[in-house]
């Protein structure tokens, strides 16, 4: 297979958009058609402070790289949960997010659950016992409180986070299975700060496959952790990814239709879904954050 730039041996070929690019020419289009996304979508400008959720996973690297790469000013912030000991899944994942902030000279926030809560995620989740045995509700939860108090406390004009578009698509399946029009609502490019106290979110990898972000990472040499959390085994969401994939396999480009179609008759007002007012959100008697 050829570059369709330079005639040179292809890396990738993206069948949905008719294109396959040798390495230098992926990298190039990679960070183009991220840049395209933030303005498509009017993400943020390039004057505005991002703060980048920082996993240590390919996809979260990858935004971040290509973030800084755009010359855009993002921070990162890696949150320790605390998951599987001394040399588990947290410690190999900080390790990989703290050297690639090193390695580019940004700046990395850390916050340790244990250290700065008194519990680590797996503790919080014994003590309260939701989820039984999972602690994926517990962590889901203290994520999203602590992105949005790092995001508001550090002025930054958004969060963003590495979701692609095979993360896009698991969770329109799942809440189009259900028919749930306040979360099929609420599906989107960029979540509006729809009240005081909540942070503004924005997804600049949602038009990219799993695979492309994966093959930017490996291009770009990017040391992230291969590993997924030993919690996510068995997840619902890695279900219906393997549905889609399954589907993929069968009809090219499926995955892409599903998800950008339904942005685009949301966008036309095709969909009749609740209007996305933040209501229902009250603030926390605590810490006063919408919840
Ligand atoms: Fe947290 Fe791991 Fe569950 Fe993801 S899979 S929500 S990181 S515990
Ligand atoms: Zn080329």
């Amino acid at each position: 297979m050829k570059c369709k730039k330079c005639g040179g041996v292809a890396v990738i070929n993206m069948r949905h958009h008719r294109l396959a690019l040798c390495a230098d020419h992926y990298l190039d289009w990679f960070v183009n058609y991220t840049q395209r996304t933030i303005e498509k979508f009017r993400m943020f400008g390039p004057g505005d402070r991002l703060l980048v959720a920082v996993s240590g996973g390919k996809d979260s690297l990858a935004l971040w790289d290509v973030l800084a790469r755009l010359g855009y000013q993002a921070d990162g912030l890696y949150i320790g949960l605390g998951i599987g000991g001394d040399d588990g899944y947290s410690a190999a994942s900080q390790a990989k997010a703290q050297a690639f902030a090193e390695a580019h000279g940004l700046t990395l926030h850390v916050v340790d659950i244990k250290e700065t809560y008194g519990e680590s995620i797996p503790e919080l989740a014994r003590r309260t016992g939701r989820g039984r045995g999972k602690p994926c509700s517990v962590c889901g939860l203290v994520k999203r409180h602590v992105m949005n108090r790092v995001t508001l406390e550090g002025g930054y004009a958004a969060l963003a986070t590495g979701h692609n578009l095979d993360d896009e698509a698991a969770v329109l399946l799942q809440n189009t299975l259900r028919w749930q029009a306040g979360y099929l609502a609420r599906q989107a490019p960029v979540l509006e700060a729809t009240q005081p106290g909540l942070a503004r979110k924005v997804k600049p990898l949602c038009r990219f496959y799993e695979r492309e972000t994966a093959a930017y990472a490996l291009v770009r040499g990017i040391d992230y952790i291969y590993d997924e959390c030993p919690h996510a085994v068995g997840a619902t969401t890695i279900f219906y990814k393997e549905l889609l994939n399954r589907l993929e396999r069968r009809s090219p480009g499926a995955k892409h239709g599903f998800y950008l179609e339904f942005l685009r008759a949301k966008k036309k007002g095709q969909l009749l879904l609740p209007a996305e007012t933040g209501e229902g959100l009250h603030p926390c008697e605590r810490c006063g954050q919408p919840t």
